[in-house]
């Protein structure tokens, strides 16, 4: 089935209000197993809106509406709805008895316009709204399907929930499965081109590859009768997806994170950690410790950010920062081995680089990142070039970085080797 989604609103189209709202919807019809191929935001203009109306209902089962069920004369939805399928206003006595009640409890003072509210399409279905006066509607006919909700979030999310999900999750019975299959280490483009056979005529399960800063997530969805048969289903894409990107992938547990399969790695291995960080200011050390249990291999958290801090904390020569300057690889390698550390962990990871936006050169651009990795005395560097603004920078090397420890410790002690990654 497909659905699609106009979201109603001149703010929405000046850019006053992010559409939040869209990002769910299109979020909860993926899960659902909906097939969602149009949104689009129109403003608070009835010719406009009944327009798009007309195409959304030519070429798609269900259209879900968001916006414009207020009391105010530019809120044109459910009119414009009414009239696009041929169902007439009437007023409905529930609703107007729960608005009446909505501002009684409120000692608020119900104006005309609010009785406007509990006009509906004859025949259509009534959603109470438990935290507003607008009620969402549902209007069915000729097996096309209009879903009508207010455009508050903290209305429409809970509306969704209540009633919507339940009454699409009824339209298609059976359930929907999804596994994510987590990469870490090849971009999202080279990621999307190595499953594009399985993308290409895909029906059920389906793969769809997300990005995330320095990972793709890959989710593997199937609808069946029952769990055990949509599971049967994923298995053999699931399978297929580990063939391919072999130890790329760091799990395919939803509530596993990259620092998460970082830490029960160096669990895994006795191994105790530090982390010896420039631009990205504690940043890792942070992911690292956001885990709960990461206490019995953390040991130091370093910030050397001055020049003077990386020679007298961790001990980078003198003269390969003047040789080589702050951000190379002679001095990511002498981060990671760094022979005045207090005590040296297992692993020691380095970062250093030009998060921007001063301080790049042609020679060394704002993005150029060095990250060291020394496992038990075996050291690895690696050089990135990263795009986006500092704060992406930042981001994106302590994702890589989380990548390069996983890679160095599976190398370390396995035959595992990986190459030259993205
Ligand atoms: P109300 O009864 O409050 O008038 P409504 O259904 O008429 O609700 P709108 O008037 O279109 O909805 O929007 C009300 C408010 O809801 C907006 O000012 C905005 O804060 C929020 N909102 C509307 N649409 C969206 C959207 N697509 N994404 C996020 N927020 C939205």
């Amino acid at each position: 089935m497909t659905v699609e989604l106009v979201c109603v609103g001149t703010e929405l189209l000046l850019g006053n209000i992010v559409n939040t709202n869209a990002a769910y919807l299109a979020e909860q019809c993926a899960a659902l197993g909906l097939s969602c191929y149009y949104q689009s935001v129109v403003g608070d203009n009835a010719e406009r809106l009944k327009g798009t109306l007309d195409v959304a209902v030519g070429r798609s089962d269900i259209v879900i509406l968001s916006g414009g069920l207020g009391p105010t004369t530019d809120d044109l939805t459910k009119e414009t709805a009414a009239e696009a399928m041929g169902m007439p206003l009437a007023m409905d006595a529930h609703s107007l008895a729960r608005i009446e009640h909505f501002f009684k409890t409120r000692n608020l003072e119900m104006t005309e316009n609010n009785k406007k509210q509990a006009l509906v399409p004859s025949g259509a279905l009534v959603l109470d709204n438990d935290n507003g006066t607008a009620p969402g509607l549902i209007l069915e006919k000729d097996n096309k399907r209009l879903i009508l909700l207010p455009g508050p979030p903290n209305e429409l999310v809970p509306m969704f929930e209540k009633s919507v999900k339940p009454y699409l999750e009824a339209l298609e019975p059976g359930i929907i499965y999804s596994k994510t299959v987590k990469i870490c280490g090849i971009g999202e483009s080279k990621a999307a081109s190595m499953i594009q056979d399985l993308i290409d005529g895909q029906t059920n399960p389906t793969v769809a590859p997300y990005a995330k800063t320095g990972e793709v997530h890959l989710r593997v969805t199937a609808r069946a009768a029952d769990e055990k048969q949509a599971k049967q289903l994923v298995k053999p894409l699931v399978k297929e997806l580990k063939n391919r990107f072999g130890a790329a992938i760091y799990t395919t547990d939803e509530d596993v994170t990259l620092e998460k399969a970082v830490v029960d790695l160096l669990l895994a291995n006795d191994l105790t950690v530090s982390t010896i960080e420039s631009c990205t200011g504690g940043m890792l050390a942070a992911r690292l410790i956001n885990i709960p249990g990461v206490s019995e291999v953390f040991k130091y958290g370093y910030i050397t950010y001055s020049n003077k801090a990386k020679r007298k904390v961790v001990g980078v020569k003198k003269s390969s920062l003047h040789k080589y300057g702050a951000v190379s690889a002679q001095v990511a390698s002498e981060m990671a081995t760094g022979p005045a550390m207090i005590s040296k962990a297992d692993v020691n990871v380095s970062i250093t680089g030009i998060a921007g936006p001063d301080g790049g050169s042609a020679e060394k651009p704002v993005g150029l990142v060095y990250i060291g990795c020394c496992v038990k005395g075996k050291t690895t560097v690696k050089e990135y070039h990263f795009m986006g603004n500092r704060a992406k920078i930042r981001e994106s090397s302590v994702s890589a970085a989380l990548t390069l420890m996983r890679q160095c410790i599976l190398e370390y002690f396995s035959e595992v080797t990986f190459g030259k990654q993205d």
